[in-house]
């Protein structure tokens, strides 16, 4: 049983199917695409991207929809700044972000939505809302919603309604706010041509644009249904934005909108805030630019527990590069395994295989998970060095290997290609010649000089070839 903590109820829970439901659906709050996605972003993706790989793992089917947001106040004044049409501009960071999912390794969604695609929906939204007495027409011509009319407004984040009214006479037109400001929100913004130049929509309440909020809550329902079974987000979504969705689909649909939230808590970098004024700001970009790969960042990124802050060094990520190191040389070994006996190994791999599942299901106690892997390396180890494992085994180990990674995506097991020098694969096809020749002293002189290259020589029944050396 697959149970994870819920931020709704502050247990944990299992996950399960909806009664008379075969595919568990699970909307992820994704990019808005106005810059490039930083650190902090992606230990959000990567976690989402752990998440739905351990429901795969746990055999749930899944249908993933990420939206988009590809219109709001920070993505519109950027393509004004540039100059360029909104479109064009959302354009450049949406294959951007892309890009950088796949150097991460995150598995695509079954669906990626962009808000502008989607706007009859959040306007049809809009209308149920006032029709039901949940929103209302402002005189500047936009259309807020009145929390006062949601008595569950704050069982998200856990705040009371009476500490929220604080702000109240004011209403909100900006997508973004925190506790202190919690109020009547937007949901139509009227159009200014000022801020808005060429964006806006037509709609019964005048010229404008969705809010920020409404366009989750409408894509959610549109393309999952009224009640969807996981919402993801990062922490800083709880309040206003989840908070937000939950009051505006329940009062549209009358019906629970999510059974189970679950949120990954924030990264900071060395100790602090990650900021641009900080100096501490990095996008996957800045961190490959420096020299570091997607498997090392994803793997730093993954080896913390969701529920827990992440603090982001380059220390961190130099031993994200060694942790690799060690598992691509313990795959090496793997595959050069080849003694004619074998020995324990199958042992190993159930018990492995018994405490990654189990550390997985227990809110994806992500440590306990690696945990079961690293134990396995040394006992492992210790049997090639004692020639007591065969190659089916090393063939088995790897197999364990590549399952665990259908979870954590980050093993390098690809095989290598590894380029051969010149200088050593001339002394590999003299010794080859010389071999032939039964001139074994100069076949041993080869065979050194490839050694103190840092390669080896492979002799199997096919034939022979060289390899780099490992450890
Ligand atoms: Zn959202």
């Amino acid at each position: 049983m697959l149970k994870i903590y819920n931020t709704e109820t502050r247990k944990k829970e299992a996950i399960t199917l909806a009664e008379g439901e075969k595919l568990l659906k699970m909307y992820t709050c994704g990019p808005t695409i106005y810059n490039y996605a930083h650190i902090g972003n992606f230990r959000t993706y990567v976690f989402e991207d752990l998440l739905r790989r351990t429901l795969k793992y746990f055999a749930f089917p899944l249908k993933q929809v990420m939206n988009l947001t590809d219109v709001e106040d920070k993505t519109i004044l950027a393509a004004k700044e540039k100059g360029i049409p909104l479109r064009e501009h959302t354009k450049i960071y949406k294959e951007a972000f892309f890009e950088d999912l796949k150097t991460l390794g995150i598995e695509p969604a079954e669906i990626y939505s962009p808000a502008t695609d989607y706007v009859p929906e959040m306007i049809a939204m809009i209308e149920t809302l006032i029709k039901k007495g949940y929103a209302y027409q402002g005189q500047d011509q936009g259309v807020y919603y009145s929390i006062k009319h949601f008595p569950s407004y704050g069982r998200l984040s856990h705040l009371k309604l009476d500490d929220l009214q604080t702000g109240a006479s004011e209403r909100l037109t900006h997508d973004e706010y925190d506790k202190e400001s919690a109020s009547d929100f937007v949901l139509w913004k009227p159009y200014d041509p000022e801020r808005d130049g060429e964006v806006f929509w037509d709609s019964p309440f005048g010229k404008g644009r969705p809010g920020w909020h409404v366009e989750c809550s409408a894509m959610a329902t549109k393309l999952l249904g009224e009640t969807i079974d996981i919402h993801v987000g990062g922490v800083d979504n709880i309040f206003p934005h989840h908070e937000n969705e939950i009051a505006q689909s329940e009062g549209c649909t009358g019906k629970h909108f999510v059974r189970h939230w679950i949120h990954a808590e924030h990264l900071i970098v060395d100790g602090k805030k990650m900021s641009k004024s900080l100096g501490n700001f990095f996008t996957l970009r800045d961190l490959l630019a420096k020299g570091y790969t997607g498997p090392e960042v994803r793997y730093l990124l993954l080896s913390t527990h969701y529920r827990t802050q992440l603090n982001f060094t380059l220390e961190g990520l130099e031993a994200a590069r060694q942790t690799l190191n060690r598992l691509r040389d313990f795959i090496r070994r793997l595959r050069s395994a080849k003694a004619q006996e074998g020995g324990s190994v199958a042992s190993y791999l159930e018990k492995a295989q018994k405490t990654f599942k189990e550390a997985l299901s227990d809110d994806l106690n992500i440590s306990s998970a690696l945990a079961a892997l690293f134990d396995l390396i040394r006992p492992i180890n210790a049997l090639i060095d004692a020639s007591k494992m065969t190659a089916q085994e090393g063939q088995n180990v790897l197999f364990f290997l590549k399952d665990l990674d259908c979870v954590l995506g980050v093993l390098p097991l690809e095989e290598e290609v590894v380029e051969i020098p010149p200088e050593v694969q001339k002394a590999f096809e003299k010794r080859e010649v010389a071999r032939k020749a039964k001139n074994w002293e100069e076949a041993d002189k080869e065979r050194d000089f490839i050694h103190a290259k840092g390669y080896q020589i492979e002799d199997s029944p096919e034939g022979s070839r060289v390899i780099k050396s490992t450890g």
